[in-house]
């Protein structure tokens, strides 16, 4: 579903990943930690072409994004993996002159060139699933912020995508709102949706991920499943970050 090979990142001189290889199967739910400033985001925005990647290639469902390609040919292949991948970010970035449902409407008309009708009753189904249809024509400023957040799912899940990224979604809420997003989270893993989520909820890593890639200085330092790694980082930097954390 997801290969990456030898991806390295630069910012100017700041190599920001180093040579980062592994594979994601389908339906594999990945959780991403670490420290501030390791590269997790940039890790999550090369994925989806958010980022040029500098060196290495990237396979998302089998288009291969490769960092010698010209630009030309760059920009096809990432416009075929954004059709195949939702992304949530910290802040919802939700249209704050559009009603809910028109949010989780407007890729459905615009890019899938659904009927209003048809898109109407899509999004409609997806407010259902993040537990919001009671919500579909209020504006995002009178929802809280897990519900907002909820809403970002539903508009990238709209899309119908094969993976999708989350880039801390409940950093930004208050801790009473954070469980109602992870809840809708876990119902996409338990339905198979292929996931990769930067997360500083570590119970949350535990209990619903699959696998855990604990970066540090832009490289996966650690890649095991949640049980090992919380019970026996194999790294001194890991046992510290940990310390810490809990
Ligand atoms: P956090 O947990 O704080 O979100 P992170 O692990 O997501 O951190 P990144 O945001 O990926 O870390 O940043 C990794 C490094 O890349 C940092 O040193 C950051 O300053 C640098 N960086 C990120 N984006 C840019 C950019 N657009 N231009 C220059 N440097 C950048
Ligand atoms: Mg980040």
């Amino acid at each position: 579903m997801l290969q990456i090979k030898d991806l390295s990142k630069s910012f100017d001189q700041n190599e920001v990943l180093k040579h980062i290889s592994l594979t994601i199967p389908a339906h594999q739910v990945v959780a991403v930690i670490g420290p501030s400033g390791s590269g997790k985001s940039t890790f999550l925005r090369c994925l989806n072409g958010l980022e040029t990647i500098s060196g290495g290639s990237v396979t998302v469902n089998n288009h291969l994004l490769q960092a010698t390609d010209s630009k030309k040919v760059r920009q096809k292949t990432i416009h075929a993996i954004r059709q195949d991948t939702g992304m949530v970010f910290q802040q919802f970035n939700l249209y704050p002159h559009k009603t809910v449902i028109e949010n989780v409407m407007e890729a459905l008309v615009v890019v899938k060139k659904q009927s209003k009708e048809q898109a109407k009753k899509m999004a409609s189904a997806l407010l259902k699933r993040v537990g919001l249809q009671e919500k579909e024509d209020a504006y995002p400023s009178r929802l809280s912020g897990g519900q907002q957040q909820r809403v970002a799912i539903a508009r990238a899940l709209a899309m119908e995508p094969k993976i999708m990224l989350f880039d801390e979604p409940t950093s930004a809420l208050d801790p009473e709102l954070v469980g109602e997003v992870l809840q809708v989270m876990k119902e996409l893993a338990e339905e198979g949706m292929t996931m990769v989520i930067v997360t500083h909820e570590m119970k949350f890593a535990r209990d619903v991920a699959d696998r855990i890639l604990f970066m540090a200085d832009g490289q996966i330092v650690e890649d095991a499943e949640p049980k090992v790694f919380f019970t026996h980082p194999s790294t001194e930097r890991a046992q510290k970050f940990l310390e810490k954390v809990n």
